[in-house]
């Protein structure tokens, strides 16, 4: 099934702050945006296949890259669907395929990496996928974990650091799943384990969640607050919440939501999963 796939590599682990953008990556590795020069191709043998929009770049066969390409194409209009201006203003999105563990490492600044980790966004907004994991999904989940590091780029979030995790991967999990055809309970499968046995959380996870082991779990939990507050206060104010909050305001949730407040929405967030998911 679609989502056995999507929910169990689903995400990216926090990018790397901004220090540990590593001189490594754009001195040693190829620049997904230029054409490699002859001497590099020959050598490395990178390669790129484009669309509009889209460039994905990696030293794998050329029907790999074009496949990644079009689940990327199909992510991107997604992402267009709810954040139209902020994709039109992102210009080309770059994609570079990793072809093992260890360039994928390298590539994404040296930052700590499991075997579950699919593709993460680096602070310049490379998006970086790990071919390995991508060959274990098929269409609908490519499409998902691109369409979640595309959000991430559109919204220049992994160029910030200190924003909360929740606002950031919430953002970028309800966008990737917003035209995916799934239900919020197939989406959030852990989530809705939890509010099944009566463990409703009340508030959006901290950022110490998003490095434990139960990562997945924050990813859910804060794709689970996104869709509450997305339902209580309506699109435009939820995507207005997302770009302040972006932007560094530390007042955006009272500014958007009416007021509230996380302490004050305590009980209707209980409310709202347990209507919806449990
Ligand atoms: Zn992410």
């Amino acid at each position: 099934m679609v989502l056995t796939a999507v929910v169990g590599l689903s995400g990216c682990t926090p990018a790397p702050t901004r220090s540990s953008t590593t001189s490594a990556q754009t001195s040693t590795l190829p620049n997904a945006g230029m054409k490699p020069a002859p001497r590099q191709k020959a050598a490395t043998a990178f390669t790129s296949v484009v669309t509009p929009g889209i460039r994905v770049t990696g030293s794998v066969d050329r029907d790999e890259l074009s496949s990644v390409l079009d689940a990327a194409r199909a992510a991107r209009s997604w992402v267009e669907r709810t954040w139209p201006r902020q994709t039109a203003e992102a210009g080309e999105v770059k994609i570079q395929v990793a072809s093992n563990p260890a360039q994928f490492a390298q590539l994404r600044g040296g930052a700590p990496t499991s075997p579950d980790v699919v593709a993460s966004t680096t602070p310049t907004g490379l998006i970086v996928l790990s071919r390995q994991a991508l060959g274990m999904l098929n269409v609908q989940g490519r499409r998902v974990i691109l369409a979640h590091e595309i959000t991430h780029v559109v919204l220049q979030q992994t160029k910030r650091a200190g924003l909360p995790h929740w606002v950031v991967e919430g953002s970028a999990e309800f966008t990737a799943y917003r035209f995916a055809g799934v239900s919020l309970a197939e989406s959030i499968p852990l989530l809705t384990a939890v509010v099944r046995a009566g463990n409703t959380p009340s508030a959006p996870p901290g950022n110490g969640s998003f490095s434990t082991n139960s990562s997945q779990s924050a990813y859910q939990q804060a794709h689970g607050y996104t869709a509450f507050l997305v339902d209580r206060y309506g699109m435009s104010a939820w995507r207005q919440f997302v770009v302040a909050t972006d932007n560094g305001s530390e007042t955006a949730f009272a500014d958007f939501f009416s007021g509230a407040s996380v302490e004050t929405l305590r009980v209707a967030y209980t409310a709202f999963l347990r209507s919806r998911i449990g």
